[in-house]
Formats: structure tokens, C-alpha cells, sequence
């Protein structure tokens, strides 16, 4: 018997944690479901330190850091192109952070920003604030008037904030006017587009069949509304047509460190195959109740772009009344406002909002509820538009209730006011 030693040593036990997070199975990579897998990840793994130092950052191509993208970000990105109409999309935390994103990515001290006179309130706050902190300057101009808008683009004017239709207040402008006199004169146009929501009309193509390509430079989409469709996610986009504008954007939200979380693209990416229904749904109950609203005296005037006195009408019915052919579903959106007789106080008013039952109090739309929001619309414009009728406004989002229900909801509602 002679005394052998083992050449090989046997390999020690990896410990149960390092067992657990370097396992060797790999599922098959073949797998396909009515829904893409959900990517997480700060870290990204390479193969190798050259995969490390050769990877693209700035494309699809690959993978770095959670913050460049992921697959099921990716996967989101693109179906958003498809829906607006565009060819390239950031995804950012919420509809004010694409707005911020555009802003700060685009505009430096001495620049000049255009905004409508109806635009989304926190639009205008970051311009009072970091942008005029910045060296920025704002000037509103009048929504309705591209002949305004026109004479107040300077020298300096960088870009220009469209919305259609406005918000709260629901004018519809005649957007290729104000497009073609942006692209004249060589400025920036960037679209609010969370109203039209890449359905009611297409932004990057505003007067289709011509020949001409009349669109916008970018849309921002607050996808809190009806890409998530479920008032639990907070989430937006900025989508272009052009490479060189898009990479603008790309470096501007890289330094800002902007990313989104996989379970919220998820939760939009569940959601974006019945936008479409849901829109015609929202729109559908929207014109109903606003139609019932135009037959109440308790208001002075009824505001939704489908109504044909509502400011706006025909430029709304010449953009998002869809042509025979057209792909585009064409629309209105599910939100309307009225303006109460200036009989009714801001309490009597506030009352009315207390008492009904299916409409709940709070902001944003897009959601399956039904919301209500009063507005005071005086501290909103610097002088009452001559168009609006004096007295308390308030908006509606028609949620996905009956809208026999919320009819009757309204009008139990209105009936408290005049008791
Ligand atoms: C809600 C909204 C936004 C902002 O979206 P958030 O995700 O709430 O920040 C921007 N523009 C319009 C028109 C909106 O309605």
C-alpha cells in the first residue's frame, strides 16, 4: 500500500448565497407570450471589458446601464413610435419631466420660449422658475391668433410649446397654421400631444395625403393619462422624427440622470393595446354629457372641441375628423368644462363638486374614474380671454363608468345647487 496523493483538490462547497446568485441553469431562450418579459436593472453585465469599452450607449444596439434602457424599455419606445407617428423615444418619469427634459436639453441664458396662453399650467411654473433662474425667458401668445404667435417669434426664440386642444379650457387652434409658421421661421416646435394622444391626429404629419410633411418637432406625452389608463402610473415620453434633434434630447436626459422602472413600463406596456378603445370610449361619453351640459341653464357656456360653438370647432373638425382612408381614429378625448352662470359663487360652485358621486375630486384623467377639477380661471390668464364667459369653470374627465350613470350623477348634482 503506498500513499497517494490526489493530484486534482477537490473544488470547496460554494457557500448557499453565492450558490443562489451565481446559478448555473439557464431557462430556454425561446419563449413567447401575449406579453414581453419585464427587464430591471441598474447594473448591466458584460461579457468582457473590451464589450465594456466598445458598447453604444446612445442607440438600441446594446445594453450598458439601467439608465440607457433596457429590453422592456425598449420594446415601450417603439410601440410609442407607432402610436405617434414618430422614429425615435425617451422615456422619462412623468409628463412634467419631458416637458422639464425638453426645456433644459434645448434652451440656454438669453434664450427665448413661446407658450400658449392655455398651456398646461406646471408648464408655465418652470418657466417662472428654474428657467427664469437660467437666464430663460417666456412670452405667452394668444393660442388663437397664429398671426400673434408669428410677430412674437424673435432672433432669440428657440422653441415653441404647442397644445391642442388647450388645456382645461379645451380651444382647439389651427395647429398647421402655427407648425408652418414655426418652420418658417426655422424655430423648434414642440407639441403637448397627451390630448390627441397619437389618436385623434397625427402630430408629425398634420395634413396628410398633400404631398407636403407639415409636423411638429417633437411631441411630449404625459403617458400618466391614457397610455397607462389606470391613474396608478406616472410616467412620460419625447418622441422626434429627426436623428440630430433626438440625440439633443438623448444627451440632455443622460446627464440628467432620467430612467424609468420596469414594473411602471410594464404596467403602460399592459395597458397600450386598448388605447384605442378606450380612447372612443372616454371620447364617446365625453361629447354625451357635454351635449346634456349645452341644454343646462346653470351654466354660461359649455367647452369640448366637438361642440360647434366651442372655440376652436372647425379647426378641430378639420384636423381630427378623420378622412375616408385615414388610419388615424380621429377624436376628441374625454374631457370637458363648463363655466357655471355667474349666478353661482365659488361656494355654490364648490358645493355641486361635493355632491356628486361618481365624478371623484382629483387631478389628472386618462383613469376608468370620472374627475372633476374647479378652475379659477382668473389667476390662470393674465386678463378673462374674450371667448370664455365670465364665471367659475369647472373640468370633467369622463372616466369608463355608464354614461347614463354619470349623466344622472350630474344632474342629482345640479339639483342640490338649485335647492
Ligand atoms: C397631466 C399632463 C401633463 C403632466 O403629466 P404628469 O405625468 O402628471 O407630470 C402634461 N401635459 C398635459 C396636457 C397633461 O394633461
Amino acid at each position: 500500500m503506498s500513499m497517494s496523493m490526489s493530484t486534482t483538490k477537490p473544488q470547496p462547497k460554494p457557500g448557499v448565497a453565492t450558490s443562489l446568485i451565481h446559478h448555473a441553469y439557464v431557462p430556454p431562450a425561446e419563449f413567447s407570450a401575449p406579453q414581453p418579459g419585464v427587464f430591471k436593472a441598474s447594473t448591466v453585465i458584460f461579457p468582457n471589458v473590451a464589450a465594456m469599452r466598445h458598447r453604444e450607449w446612445k442607440d438600441k444596439s446594446g445594453y450598458t446601464y439601467g439608465l440607457h434602457g433596457t429590453p422592456t424599455t425598449f420594446i415601450l419606445e417603439e410601440r410609442l413610435c407607432a402610436l405617434e407617428g414618430g422614429l425615435q423615444c425617451l422615456l422619462v418619469p412623468s409628463g412634467l419631466a419631458a416637458i422639464a427634459t425638453v426645456a433644459l436639453s434645448l434652451l440656454k441664458t438669453g434664450d427665448e420660449v413661446l407658450m400658449p396662453d392655455n398651456a398646461y399650467g406646471p408648464n408655465k411654473t418652470l418657466s417662472d422658475g428654474e428657467l427664469t433662474h437660467f437666464g430663460i425667458t417666456t412670452r405667452l401668445y394668444d393660442a388663437m391668433d397664429p398671426a400673434d404667435l408669428a410677430a412674437k417669434i424673435s432672433d432669440k426664440t428657440r422653441l415653441v410649446w404647442l397644445e391642442a386642444a388647450g388645456s382645461v379650457t379645451l380651444e382647439f387652434p389651427d395647429l398647421p397654421a402655427l407648425v408652418r409658421i414655426c418652420q418658417q421661421k426655422g424655430v423648434t416646435s414642440a407639441l403637448d400631444n397627451t390630448w390627441g394622444a397619437g389618436l385623434a391626429f397625427d402630430a408629425f404629419d398634420l395634413e396628410p395625403g398633400t404631398g407636403a410633411t407639415l409636423g411638429v418637432d417633437l411631441t411630449i406625452h404625459a403617458l400618466t393619462k391614457y397610455p397607462s389608463g389606470g391613474g396608478d402610473v406616472l410616467m412620460g415620453s419625447i418622441i422626434t422624427r429627426d436623428p440630430g434633434l433626438h440625440l439633443r434630447l438623448k444627451l440632455g436626459h443622460m446627464r440628467l440622470g432620467l430612467g424609468v422602472g420596469g414594473n411602471d413600463t410594464e404596467a403602460v406596456l399592459r395597458s397600450l393595446p386598448s388605447i384605442a378603445l378606450r380612447y372612443r370610449a372616454h371620447d364617446a361619453t365625453a361629447r354625451q354629457l357635454a351635449t346634456w351640459c349645452t341644454g343646462r341653464d346653470e351654466f354660461a357656456q359649455v367647452l369640448h372641441p366637438a361642440l360647434a360653438d366651442s372655440p376652436g370647432h372647425a379647426h378641430w373638425q378639420a384636423l381630427c375628423q378623420p378622412a375616408a382612408g385615414s388610419t388615424r381614429e380621429g377624436g376628441a378625448a374625454g374631457l370637458f368644462s363648463v363655466i357655471f352662470h355667474p349666478r353661482y359663487n365659488t361656494a355654490q360652485v364648490d358645493a355641486f363638486c361635493d355632491a356628486l358621486q361618481l365624478f371623484k375630486i382629483g387631478y389628472s384623467w386618462g383613469g376608468p374614474i370620472s374627475l372633476v377639477v374647479p378652475y379659477e380661471l382668473g389667476s390662470m390668464r393674465p386678463s378673462w380671454p374674450a371667448h370664455l364667459a365670465q364665471g367659475t369653470l369647472v373640468r370633467f374627465s369622463a372616466g369608463l363608468e355608464s354614461a347614463a350613470d354619470l349623466q344622472a350623477d350630474l344632474a342629482q348634482a345640479l339639483q342640490r345647487l338649485s335647492a
